[in-house]
């Protein structure tokens, strides 16, 4: 079983969605950088109030903060087992670090899942997307409706939308992974770890592909 994975793709891919169910699944531990930095900003950490600054407009947080966030974390012994990168790497800089702290830990990445999805897809996504507040499940206004508005069917917390799902923050963050992410791609093509799918053909569909993969079969 591959046990050592990142999951790639612009926002609005399906990455976090895919993240939950196969953390569950194979029994991984999850490191999503965008959730470590939206509970620093809701426990109003001073990494919280640093990086909500940049999450709010969309920009990515600086790269030397975020290495040093996921390099504690990949350290705990809980990882030993498997871990899933979700939203890390997002640049080249971050990619390099990542490898050099494999390398120090023995935990080096199995492989780089990269769910591509088009953007009027992304954007219809991101714009209905709301998420619930205690256990960060995801729904959508229109596909993915919880049994009762604005409450989440598996915690009961409440549902919100994310400050930077809006119009002009996603135009920023779709313009950083494209310019930043994406040319990961390439760079994980190179080191024979790649591995591409494509994020419409619907969640359940998906979720068995990327099953076979990490089993091997
Ligand atoms: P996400 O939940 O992955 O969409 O991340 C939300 C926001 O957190 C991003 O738009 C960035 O502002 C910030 N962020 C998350 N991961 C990273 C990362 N690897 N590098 C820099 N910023 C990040």
């Amino acid at each position: 079983m591959l046990k050592n994975i990142i999951l790639m793709g612009p926002p609005g891919a399906g990455k976090g969605t895919q993240a939950k169910r196969l953390v569950s699944q194979f029994n991984l531990i999850h490191i999503s950088t965008g959730d470590m930095f939206r509970e620093a900003i809701k426990e109003n950490t001073s990494l919280g109030q640093m990086a909500a600054s940049y999450i709010n407009r969309g920009d990515l947080v600086p790269d030397e903060v975020t290495i040093g966030i996921v390099k504690e974390r990949l350290a705990k012994k809980d990882c030993e087992n498997g871990f899933l990168l979700d939203g890390f790497p997002r640049t080249i800089a971050q990619a390099e670090a990542l490898k050099k702290i494999g390398e120090e830990i023995a935990r080096p990445i199995d492989v780089v899942i990269n769910i591509d999805c088009d953007k009027n897809e992304l954007v219809r996504r991101i714009s209905g997307r709301r998420v619930c507040k205690n256990c960060g499940a995801p729904y959508h206004i229109d596909t993915m409706k919880p049994k009762v508005e604005g409450v989440c069917d598996i915690c009961g917390g409440p549902l919100y939308q994310r400050k930077d799902d809006n119009k002009e923050a996603l135009e920023v963050r779709l313009g950083h992974y494209m310019n930043q992410t994406k040319p990961l791609l390439d760079y994980y093509k190179h080191l024979g770890l790649l591995r591409n799918f494509d994020g419409s053909i619907g969640s359940d569909i998906l979720f068995d592909e990327l099953s076979k993969l990490i089993l091997g079969k």
